[in-house]
């Protein structure tokens, strides 16, 4: 018998019999496969889709207290506080990312479970300013059943936002993870449960998404479906959703602008640009991809930066000293290739990187690199997810807004680097994105409400709005003073609307 462990769907309450098909997760930094996986048929899709509809119904998480809701939440959150050193070393297994990264991360997840948890507590209704004797109030109430399809880039964190905001409203949730990095969303059934979660509510399927991903959107059961994820996914994903009538959150990809303005001095600019490009390996949605750089600080930015990222650690994971990890497989490695080539072709200077790499021999990996080239070249337009940047040399504030907004469709993240307040400013208004930071990236927080614009997406996570985008708004008319007299036989100044 294999010692490769198998974790299968979490469904009402326990772990499923496996299914006959299974699915390798593989360490992206050995290639070891670390465990397998169900691959959940369409049959059983149903049947998990039609049990969560009668939860829905007849169990008792939609009619919850608001206090209830927000104790299980809370009760969650301190479990997985307690457990966050486990989950930082499987995270890192399953995605390749550097362990400093994930300790950093994953110390903040249990806040999505306390902030959703804090929002369902004192969320409150409105009565709003109707005519005449009449009292209107509105209160939101849970949509149902809820499918929320995850990407491995950040499994936790990003599974974590969605579940949280799902919950606390009241709706029965079916998540299902990315096929490439599922595992520590497979473990938040047992915890949810250990928190005081009915079972059912929360129900954790696995499978590729061209099977058990699609089969699962095409449900016409659904009341919402909540994708992060790639924009080929969203097109196959969206017309059905139409057809169905279920309401999408898409929370797609990115090509987020990093500007650097002449006020900063040199070594403030690069240690913007590596933070904002390099972290993940550039494997994030609002990786800093696009280095829009003012000629006044071009030559010397461009020779420090070369030198800082020839000094990028490459290297195992789970090492501390690690600074740049895996990519997720092997396709990606060759999309990263690809891309290099591309720009190569395109006119574009590869100052640094630009070739897959091994650690011992092993595993997915690529050079950290950046290419210097114009802003309509194809690496400096669409999203790599790797870790290949952009490098273009502006000539005024108004180039670099100009490209920031235009060369892309994309409208994710953004960042503005200046010492100049006014600029701040002013850059920051004119440009085009979901979520502009002024000498920041990346940050982010259970509170704000993350999400692009264009092709990055529609909705939002976070904040009261991920709430609200998980309930239904309900009007209830209440008239305690007009009689209907529209039809008696003397009608005068009679009301019917
Ligand atoms: P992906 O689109 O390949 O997969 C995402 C999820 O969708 C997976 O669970 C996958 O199994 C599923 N899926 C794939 N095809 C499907 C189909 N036809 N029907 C239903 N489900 C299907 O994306 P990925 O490679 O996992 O993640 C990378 C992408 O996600 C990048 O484009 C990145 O920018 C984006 N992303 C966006 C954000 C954000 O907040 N905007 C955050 C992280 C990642």
């Amino acid at each position: 018998m294999s010692d490769i462990p198998h974790i299968s769907n979490w469904v009402d309450g326990v772990h499923e019999a496996s299914s006959s098909e299974k699915i390798s997760v593989v360490n992206p930094a050995n290639g070891q496969i670390i465990a397998t996986i169900d691959a959940t048929t369409q049959d059983n899709v149903n049947d998990i889709v039609r049990k969560s509809v009668s939860t829905f119904k007849d169990g008792p998480w939609a009619r919850a207290d608001a206090s209830e809701r927000y104790a299980v939440l809370s009760k969650a959150a301190t479990l997985l506080r307690a457990r966050i050193p486990e989950f930082i070393e499987l995270e890192t297994r399953q995605t390749g990312r550097p362990i400093r990264e994930m300790r950093a991360q994953l110390a903040r997840v249990p806040e999505w479970l306390e902030y959703f948890a804090s929002v369902a507590r004192v969320y409150e209704g409105r009565v709003t300013p109707f005519k005449g004797p009449v009292i209107n109030t509105l209160t939101r109430l849970p949509l149902g059943v809820v499918a929320q399809i995850t990407p491995w880039n950040h499994p936790l964190l990003i599974a974590m936002k969605k579940i949280a905001a799902a919950l606390a409203a009241g709706n029965v949730v079916i998540v299902k993870p990315s096929e490439l990095a599922p595992l520590s969303v497979l473990k938040m059934g047992e915890l949810l449960k250990e928190a005081g979660l009915p079972d059912g509510v929360l129900q954790i399927i696995s499978g590729y998404g061209r099977e058990t991903g699609k089969f699962l959107c095409e449900s016409p059961l659904l009341a919402k479906i909540d994708l992060t994820g790639g924009i080929l996914t969203y097109r196959a994903i969206a017309p059905i959703a139409a057809l169905n009538m279920v309401p999408m959150t898409a929370e797609l990809g990115g090509k987020a602008p990093v500007c650097l303005f002449p006020s900063l001095d040199v070594e403030q600019a690069v240690k913007a640009a590596l933070f904002a490009s390099f972290i993940a390996s550039g494997q994030t949605c609002v990786t800093g991809s696009r280095l829009l750089v003012h000629k006044d600080i071009y030559t010397d930015f461009m020779q420090l930066m070369e030198r800082r990222v020839k000094e990028l650690r490459l290297g195992d994971p789970q090492d501390s000293r690690t600074q740049i990890g895996a990519v997720i497989n092997k396709a990606s490695v060759e999309r990263c290739s690809a891309f290099v080539e591309r720009a190569s072709n395109d006119g574009g200077k590869v100052i640094c990187g630009g070739k897959p790499a091994t650690v011992e021999g092993k595993g997915f990996f690529f050079e950290p690199t950046i290419i210097e080239t114009n802003a309509g070249a194809d690496v400096a337009c669409n999203e790599v997810f790797g870790p290949i940047i952009a490098v273009i040399k502006c000539e005024s504030e108004d180039e670099i807004i100009r490209i920031a907004n235009d060369d892309t469709a994309y409208a994710l993240g953004a960042s503005v680097w200046t010492n100049d307040f006014n600029q701040a400013h002013r850059v920051a208004a004119k440009i085009e994105a979901g979520i502009v930071w002024v000498n920041g990236h990346h940050l982010n927080d259970p509170s704000s409400p993350w999400g692009g614009f264009k092709e990055s997406g529609v909705g939002k996570e976070n904040g009261q709005e991920a709430f609200e985008s998980y309930t239904k708004l309900k009007s209830t008319v209440i008239n305690y003073g007009i009689q209907p007299t529209w039809f008696d036989p003397e009608t005068l100044n009679a009301r019917y609307g």
